[in-house]
């Protein structure tokens, strides 16, 4: 984690910016080293062609300029480019920096690793078969050393549950059994993108056994969680967000405009940029500044803000805690977790 005081006025300082974009995901590969069933990454044909880190770094600097406070690494395995370290290293320095592992090389990379302000290891189970059923075997030993390993070696781990029908019933449990031992729990909803014929790529495999049927025990997934919240910081879903799934799993009603091009933007390996994955890239990450004040700009951000397309639940976090206001609720909403993050990152540097 790079904590520092230019860092975090510069983000307080961007996030107050309006009519800008404050989230981005930059999928820096689409291979991997797993075959999750929930997952089309590892299914392309071939690896998409990837921006050398220099380009990357080029391109983090845009964001910058552009209002971006929060970078997300994701893929494919990012940690499988040979250079995510220069590109972290550089992201932390003006980003709230999140990276993607499956648990299969954060050990390999942990000087890459010291940077980023959370290391998100995929884990959905505490049950062992019941992860590789979904994530392949030895997926769940894997992920177990990587979060036991970051933690003793003081790198910020987060573990990533994907939400799904097959381990609905388990989430309160792996909830509760990490942030007991002081690590947060973020989350994903499983989603597929079988329909979606032109997009910026595909990432969400249909599987009957994933979706999301029982609706009514997601909702009360989404109460419990709120109650975990009041005594575990380290849940990191809003408490907004937990409420705004509640009521669409119970009535189908978005509490929600999609933010796509207005809050948050996609970006794929060769740095192409789309409101969300599902969308065709707009412009490249080279172009964003010229590209964000144009009408076609504007006719896509209208389009998105209709949209009711999908769940992903990135998406719908950025949505809900759009603009200045947004951004407060969710420094409230995190504020004990905050607090803790810093006295720890304050201990460290004084060693
Ligand atoms: S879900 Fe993640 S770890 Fe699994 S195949 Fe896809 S990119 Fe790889
Ligand atoms: S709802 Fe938003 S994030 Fe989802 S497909 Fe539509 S524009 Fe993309």
């Amino acid at each position: 984690m790079r904590l520092s005081s230019r860092k975090a006025l510069g983000i307080a300082g961007r996030s107050l910016r309006p009519g800008r974009p404050h989230h981005a995901q930059w999928f820096l590969t689409n291979r991997c080293n797993r075959q999750c069933l929930s997952c089309l990454a590892w299914r392309n044909p071939k690896p998409a062609a990837e921006l050398p880190a220099r380009e990357v770094i080029r391109g983090l600097d845009i964001l910058r300029s552009l209002g971006i406070i929060e970078v997300v690494f994701s893929g494919g395995n990012p940690l499988l480019r040979d250079d995510i370290g220069e590109i972290l290293d550089h992201a932390s320095r003006s980003f709230v920096t999140t990276v993607y592992d499956n648990g299969s090389l954060a050990l390999k990379k942990l000087g890459a690793l010291r940077n980023a302000d959370f290391v998100a290891i995929s884990l959905d189970s505490l049950d062992e078969a019941a992860n590789d059923r979904t994530r392949g075997t030895g997926a769940w030993r894997s992920a177990m050393e990587a979060i036991d390993g970051l933690k003793k070696e003081g790198v910020s781990v987060a573990v990533s549950v994907l939400i799904s029908q097959a381990n609905l019933r388990g989430i309160v449990d792996i909830t509760k059994s990490f942030t007991d031992m002081g690590i947060p729990v973020l989350y994903c909803l499983y989603g597929s993108d079988s329909t979606v014929e032109k997009s910026l790529f595909r990432l969400g495999a249909r599987d009957g056994d994933l979706a999301l049927d029982d609706r009514a025990a997601a909702a009360r997934v989404c109460d419990e969680l709120i109650e975990l919240k009041r005594t575990r910081p380290g849940v990191l879903i809003t408490t907004r967000t937990l409420r705004a799934l509640k009521k669409y799993f119970l009535t189908g009603e978005r509490a929600w405009s999609c933010g796509a091009l207005r809050d948050f933007l996609m970006i794929d390996p060769g740095g192409n940029v789309a409101g969300c994955h599902l969308k065709e890239p707009g412009a490249s990450v080279f172009d964003l500044p010229g590209a964000w004040p144009t009408r076609k700009f504007r006719e896509l951000r209208t389009e998105s803000a209709g949209c009711e397309t999908c769940l992903y639940l990135c998406y719908v976090f950025y949505s809900l805690h759009s603009g200045a206001l947004g951004h407060l609720s969710v420094l409230w909403d995190r504020r004990r977790m905050i607090a803790s993050l810093w006295r720890s990152a304050a201990k460290s540097s004084r060693r």
